[in-house]
């Protein structure tokens, strides 16, 4: 399956077992990476994941990270430890409230909105670069973080708070890049626009990415195979002086 094994360094993917996080252990594993897939509750999800790597011939290991609880993260990285050096991570968890106008938003869903997208990836990404920065005796590496074109529309009407912690990873994105590009590890980041996964369905409208594709430049939703070809990318050599950016991947929109 490894078209061409640049090592046998280990990338981890949180939210990894389905929708962009899995197209993204496929698409890694073919790269010759070994995938450690975090999951938050769908164990069956994350072994199915897991076998399709495997059938593929690459190497995976799911573990449960609810990324918004900094034990499970913790755990997360001890397993990844055992499974070889870690060479990259993919801060692709990423949660969305129920459709509601700001004025109608409790204190809880904006914390747990803000705790797993914004916190969970900075803890992620904390944890990656004491791992992966030359400063701490690592080899070097990539962290993607999947942001949202909702971080330049807004999301009116919708969900306001996810924009808004996408935005906080836009930030996250060049500023980290800075800290570490002299460390040897590249940050970037990927906005997908209405990809085809189930995001929508768990935020109460599951058509919403359908009935919104008339609006996307190109006339169509995207997959989670075309996001996850761009984050590989960057995960590649082929990115080799990439650091600091962003790449729409949302037809247009
Ligand atoms: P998704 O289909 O809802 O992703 C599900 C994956 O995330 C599963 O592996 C799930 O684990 C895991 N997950 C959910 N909550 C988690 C948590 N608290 N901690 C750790 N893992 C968690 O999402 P997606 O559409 O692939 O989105 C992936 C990323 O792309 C997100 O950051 C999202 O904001 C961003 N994005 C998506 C779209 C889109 O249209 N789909 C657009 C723009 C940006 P379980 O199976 O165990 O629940």
């Amino acid at each position: 399956m490894a078209e061409q094994a640049p090592s046998a360094r280990v990338a981890i993917i949180t939210g990894g077992s389905r929708g962009i996080g899995r197209a993204t252990a496929m698409a890694a594993a073919r790269r010759g990476w070994r995938v450690v897939i975090g999951y938050a509750s769908n164990e069956e999800a994350a072994r199915e994941t897991v076998v399709a790597v495997e059938l593929a011939g690459g190497r995976a290991l799911a573990v449960k990270c609810d990324v918004g609880v900094e034990a499970d993260i913790l755990a997360l990285f001890k397993a990844a430890d055992g499974f070889g050096p870690l060479g990259a991570l993919v801060n692709n968890a990423g949660i969305v409230g129920p459709t509601a106008r700001v004025e109608d938003f409790s204190a809880a869903r904006i914390d747990r909105i803000m705790r797993v997208n914004v916190t969970g990836s900075f803890l992620c990404a904390r944890e990656a670069v004491r791992r992966m920065s030359t400063r701490h005796g690592g080899q070097g590496g990539v962290i993607v973080n999947l942001s949202s074109v909702a971080a330049l529309l807004g999301s009116a009407n919708t969900y306001v708070d996810y924009a808004a912690s996408k935005g906080a990873i836009d930030t996250l994105t060049i500023g980290l890049a800075q800290e570490v590009a002299a460390e040897g590890i590249r940050v970037a980041g990927i906005r997908p626009g209405l990809i085809d996964t189930d995001i929508h369905a768990s935020g109460g409208d599951p058509d919403r990415h359908h009935r919104l594709a008339g609006s996307v430049p190109m006339r169509r939703i995207g997959t989670a195979d075309e996001v996850a070809n761009a984050i590989v990318w960057l995960m590649s050599d082929e990115a080799s002086y990439v650091t600091g950016a962003t790449l729409n991947v949302s037809g247009g929109r």
